[in-house]
């Protein structure tokens, strides 16, 4: 693919989407993680029991050696300054993350991606999760000899191999395989094993404004690689009482991700998912999340919806297997209110103000004019 299709539109006095301010520190020497971070505080004021930061370990890794720099092998020497001075790449990668099982990761991967897609913007969706629910979803069977992000990983393939068509528009996936259990422990001893997914999508990033990747439900060195090969974090959350439990986790993970490997990483945003309007529980959840992340969490949120759990079956997403759903509009939203906090316009959006500013002129010439006194 060699012409990008979509507009970045972005007021003059606007500080660019990539240079906004990350949730995570992303300046300044590697330091610990501080109990004062501004999501620490926030998870205090919403009485989270926030474990100390620094005894929680972060994978496998912490435990393999005692000193930061043996602790990380593949990175020497580890810096952060070299990705903090690279220029922003063009495309945004966006890792689909949360450790719990079963709150809407793959569903919102599928859905959103062919939201974004529909709408005429080229992107590719990562299946990096062993049980490959998004390669499925999409209506590809498990292949024992296609090129996965198995092969990815290891080095035996480049993504231009791995990139496979769907059957929708605009929408390229990179498959998942059931081989990708292993892949956690074949790369423990590989060169670069934290990078190696960053690694494998840099020649295409110019070409898709938004790449997603679906993770798995663990913070194993899968997601480990998403998340040092993303620019944000697109977090699911179940809208139901334990939605807040496992976020002190996850927050520290990110921000020791982001300390050890990703200085800009951030925080995309938040989206509430398999939300029930009518259950006092569901606004209870609702309005504890938005005092804990304010304006990070979605305005949208993805209501209950059965044709979202009907059409993976189908191997199609929402908004094709019945957009007219409550399911299919609201990832449409979310796809919009994405595009609008990332200054994007879509060909498909401005196709739709060109026809709304025809009409209104339509409408404005057959307009008569009356004239004043009405009845003379
Ligand atoms: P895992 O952690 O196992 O990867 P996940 O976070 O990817 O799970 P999904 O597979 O997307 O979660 O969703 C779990 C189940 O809930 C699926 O059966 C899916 O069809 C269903 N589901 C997800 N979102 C909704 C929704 N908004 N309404 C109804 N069902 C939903
Ligand atoms: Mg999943």
């Amino acid at each position: 693919m060699t012409s990008i299709r979509y507009v970045r539109v972005r007021p003059a006095n606007a500080s660019p989407p990539h240079s906004r301010p990350h949730i995570f520190p992303s300046n300044g020497p590697r330091k610990e993680p501080s109990l004062s971070s501004p999501l620490c505080l926030l998870a205090r004021k919403c009485r989270l029991q926030l474990p100390n930061l620094q005894t929680i370990p972060l994978f496998h890794v912490e435990r393999l050696a005692p000193s930061p720099s043996t602790r990380y092998p593949s990175q020497q020497p580890m810096s952060t300054k070299s990705a903090q001075q690279a220029p922003t790449p063009p495309g945004r990668v966006l890792a689909i993350v949360n450790q719990k099982g079963g709150v809407g990761k793959t569903t919102t991967a599928i859905n959103l991606a062919a939201a974004l897609a529909l709408d005429g913007l080229p992107i590719l969706l990562i299946d990096c999760d062993p049980q490959a629910n998004t390669t499925g979803g999409l209506g590809l069977k498990q292949a024992a000899n296609r090129i996965s992000i198995y092969d990815l990983l290891l080095g035996q393939a480049t993504i231009a191999e791995a990139i496979i068509p769907t059957n929708v528009d605009n929408l390229a996936l990179v498959p998942g395989s059931k081989n990708l259990i292993g892949a956690n422990l074949e790369l423990v001893s590989q060169d670069r094993r934290e990078f190696r997914l960053r690694d494998a999508i840099q020649p295409i990033r110019a070409e898709y404004p938004f790449i997603l990747l679906d993770c798995p439900p663990a913070l194993d060195l899968l997601t480990l690689n998403a998340l040092v090969a993303a620019d944000g974090l697109l977090v699911p959350m179940q809208s139901e009482y334990f939605a807040l439990e496992g976020i002190s986790e996850l927050v520290s993970t990110l921000d020791r991700v982001a300390q050890a490997f990703n200085p800009t990483l951030g925080l995309e945003g938040v989206v509430l998912t398999m939300v029930d309007d009518r259950t006092n529980l569901s606004q209870q959840v609702a309005a504890n999340l938005r005092d804990f992340f304010k304006d990070k969490l979605f305005t949208t949120t993805i209501p209950r919806n059965i044709r979202l759990a009907e059409a993976p079956s189908h191997g199609q997403p929402v908004s094709i297997y019945d957009p007219r759903s409550r399911g299919a509009e609201a990832y449409i939203d979310l796809a919009a209110e994405l595009l609008a906090r990332n200054h994007i316009e879509s060909p498909g959006a401005k196709r739709r103000a060109e026809e709304a500013k025809q009409q209104a002129a339509a409408a404005k010439s057959t307009r008569k004019l009356r004239l004043w006194p009405y009845n003379k």
